[in-house]
Order: structure tokens, then C-alpha cells, then sequence
């Protein structure tokens, strides 16, 4: 067989994948499983976008679209950018593209070149690496531990950019932390980011509507508007809308980018599909009460969660507000045993629950911190308390 090109045989495969798969087999096997390891929302967006897309089908064009993304579209994301504190944006600072992952991987491409550095705070979400490594960038990766709640402080991003890497990756709310930076954290942050101008910015922003306890959700160039120039956002419907299989994303930053982003689009995807775009124009610019109740629902559901993370002995977890994951460090286990079977590490600790519980959580090591695990917590209402109350037993028969 010819050769494979060398940058393939870079990424790993998904480390969630392999125990949603897993959790998958058993339970087709007939095992009673509760999976906290998918990071999908579990809701469907609301009627009116349905109702959109069949209207859409009855005056679809079926021509080719806009590299750069359908008018209304890009219209509509301008106008969903403004609550957010990012405007002055016009269609030229805009681009769609399929999911936030797509932009990602279109902004390594257009911004990265073989062997320009790359920084990212650890924890990060699992693609980051990954993209990275297929564009043959070095990494550099920022350790955030528990110890100083899973953020970046000025001090670590200020000594990274020293070296004037080419990107900085920030992403807030946090997957898998469920952080969210304060608007004085924000606003350090991007003190220092103003002295390095060197250095591209992207912020992967896709939970900005999934913010708790009333923090608001805060970026770089609301803080620091001169940034504007070199801070590239990204965002999708995904998470917020329940729209993770329509493929639906977004960047806005300065136009040079942007338009090598448009230029990749045109010669990988040429364009979002027209019914697509009306899902996206009434998700964006229709009634918000879907999300609205569903950022309240997770907020209450961080709450159950916390209340069982805090009745574990040992077990350390910074209180997340935002997104719908909870991180805890649970490196205390790590050399005991649970009936017998010894745990060694985050992957040996989620084998063990999967197996004797049935409760399927994704390995911190997958997010580059293995003392830690992931929950995400938007499995059906129903199974929250029960899939708990498992992960709580399975600690208390911890020898
Ligand atoms: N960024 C983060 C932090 C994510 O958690 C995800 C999805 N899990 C993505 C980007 C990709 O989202 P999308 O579905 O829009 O491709």
C-alpha cells in the first residue's frame, strides 16, 4: 500500500470516543450504563427552527453558496455578537464554517506554519493537540492545576509569550473544566496580551451562553479594544442551540484572517448548505428560550453535582460556572483498590467505575491532566442522581 502522509499518523484518536464506545458495547451487551463522558447537549433547538428549514426546502436553490457564508447568516451572527460585547464587526469580519472544530482547524492552517509554537493553558479541550500535531506546530501547554482553579494566571500567559509564539489558543468557558474567567481575570489577561503583539489570539467562546450564577461572559477585546486586530473569536450554534449535528460555526477577528479562512472554505467546503443556513438564521435570530432555560437547567445541575463532588473525602473540585462539566481531581485514589482491583491512574479509575458501576467518565489525561476526570452532565434528567449516587458508592468502596 503507498504511503500514508506523516501528519495523520500525528493525532491520536479521541480519547472521549474510546469510552463512549466502550460505554456504547455494554450497553448493547444489556448492562444498565449512565454516560457522563459525551460532551453533547441533549436538547433539540426550538420549533421555529424546524419550521424554518421546511420553509427553506420549498425555495431551495440547490446552487452553491457564499465561501464566506450566506448573507443572512452572517448578519444574524453580527447581531448575536453584540450581547456579547463585540461590536464594529461588519460582514467582512465574519466567516461560517462547519462547527467551531472546522474554524479551529481552518485557523491552525491559515495562521500556523510548520514549527511555529502554539500555547494553550492545560487543561484543554482534547482537539487542541490534536490540530495542532496534524499542522506540525510545537505545543506548548500551560499547566493549570486544581490548586489555582483549573485558570491561567497573567504571570504563566506573560513568561509563554516571551518566545512570541504564533498563537495563543484561550477557551472560555472550559471544556472540560467548566471555568469561566472573571471580568478582572479577563481583563489581566488582556494587560498582557496588549504588550505582546506578536502573537495571534484565538478564543474558542462555543459555551459563552452557558454562564452561571450571574459572572456574565467576558472576552479580550471588550477588555482591551486595540486587540481587536489580532484576536480572532470563535463560536457555534453546537452547545447553545442543541445543534451539534447541523455543523454550524463561526470566527470573527480582523479581515486578513478571516479571509484566509474564506479562501480555505473555498477549496475544502465551499459552502454551509442552504437549509442550514435557515436553521441557523432562526436559531440565531429567533426566540432565545430554549437556551435560556437550558443554561438555568444546567446551573441547577452543577449544583447536584457539586453537592456529591463535596461529600467525597479526598476528592478536590473547583466549582465550575459554566458549560456543563465538573472536573475533579481525584488523584487521592489513585494506589487503592476497589474490590480488589487496583487503581493506578485516571484510565485505570474509569475502567473501574465503567466496569463496576456502569458509569462511563472520560479520563483527565485525555485533557493533559491526569489527576482529574470528566463528568459532563447532560445526560437525561432522570439518570443524573442515579449515575451520582454510583460515583459516590464506587468512592466509599475505595480500600
Ligand atoms: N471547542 C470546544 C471547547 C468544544 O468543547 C467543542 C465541542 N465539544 C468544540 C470546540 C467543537 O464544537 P463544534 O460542534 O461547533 O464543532
Amino acid at each position: 500500500m503507498p504511503q500514508l502522509a506523516q501528519r495523520v499518523g500525528r493525532a491520536k484518536p479521541s480519547a472521549i470516543m474510546v469510552v463512549a464506545e466502550k460505554a456504547k458495547q455494554l450497553k448493547a451487551e444489556g448492562r444498565d450504563i449512565i454516560s457522563f463522558s459525551i460532551g453533547v447537549p441533549n436538547f433539540l433547538p426550538g420549533p421555529h427552527v424546524y419550521e424554518a428549514v421546511r420553509q427553506a426546502l420549498d425555495h431551495d436553490s440547490g446552487q452553491y453558496g457564499s465561501n464566506r457564508g450566506d448573507p443572512a447568516v452572517l448578519d444574524a451572527f453580527l447581531k448575536h455578537m453584540l450581547p456579547l460585547g463585540l461590536d464594529g464587526y461588519t460582514r467582512e469580519n465574519v466567516v461560517v464554517t462547519v462547527g467551531a472544530k472546522h474554524a479551529l482547524y481552518n485557523l491552525a492552517e491559515a495562521l500556523l506554519d510548520e514549527g511555529d509554537e502554539i500555547v494553550f493553558p492545560t487543561p484543554y479541550w482534547t482537539s487542541y493537540l490534536d490540530i495542532a500535531e496534524i499542522v506540525g506546530a510545537k505545543v506548548t501547554a500551560l499547566p493549570c492545576p486544581p490548586e489555582q482553579d483549573y485558570k491561567l494566571t497573567p504571570a504563566q500567559l506573560d513568561a509563554a509569550l516571551q518566545s512570541k509564539p504564533r498563537l495563543f489558543l484561550f477557551n472560555n468557558p472550559s471544556n472540560p473544566t467548566g471555568m469561566v474567567y472573571t471580568r478582572a481575570e479577563i481583563e489581566a489577561l488582556a494587560d498582557v496580551l496588549a504588550k505582546h503583539p506578536d502573537t495571534w489570539v484565538v478564543t474558542d467562546d462555543i459555551y459563552n451562553r452557558m454562564v452561571f450564577d450571574g459572572i456574565g461572559y467576558h472576552n479580550f477585546v471588550h477588555a482591551r479594544p486595540e486587540l481587536r486586530d489580532r484576536v480572532i473569536f470563535a463560536d457555534s450554534l453546537s452547545k447553545t442551540y442543541g445543534m451539534p449535528g447541523w455543523r454550524v460555526g463561526f470566527l470573527a477577528g480582523p479581515v486578513d484572517a478571516i479571509r484566509a479562512v474564506v479562501t480555505l472554505n473555498s477549496n475544502a467546503i465551499t459552502n454551509v448548505p442552504e437549509i442550514v443556513n435557515a436553521a441557523a438564521v432562526a436559531a440565531l435570530t429567533g426566540p432565545q428560550d430554549v437556551p435560556d432555560a437550558k443554561c438555568r437547567e444546567f446551573q441547577a445541575k452543577r449544583d447536584q453535582v457539586m453537592a456529591v463532588m463535596e461529600s467525597i473525602p479526598g476528592l478536590v473540585c473547583p466549582r465550575p460556572q459554566g458549560a456543563f462539566y465538573v472536573f475533579p481531581d481525584v488523584s487521592f485514589a489513585f494506589g487503592k483498590s476497589h474490590h480488589g482491583r487496583r487503581i493506578e491512574n485516571d484510565v485505570d479509575l474509569c475502567d473501574a467505575l465503567l466496569d463496576a458501576k456502569g458509569v462511563a467518565c472520560v479520563p483527565g489525561s485525555a485533557f493533559g491532566e491526569p489527576r482529574a476526570l470528566r463528568i459532563s452532565y447532560t445526560c437525561p434528567t432522570p439518570q443524573l442522581a442515579p449515575g451520582l449516587e454510583r460515583f459516590r458508592e464506587f468512592f466509599a468502596e475505595l480500600a
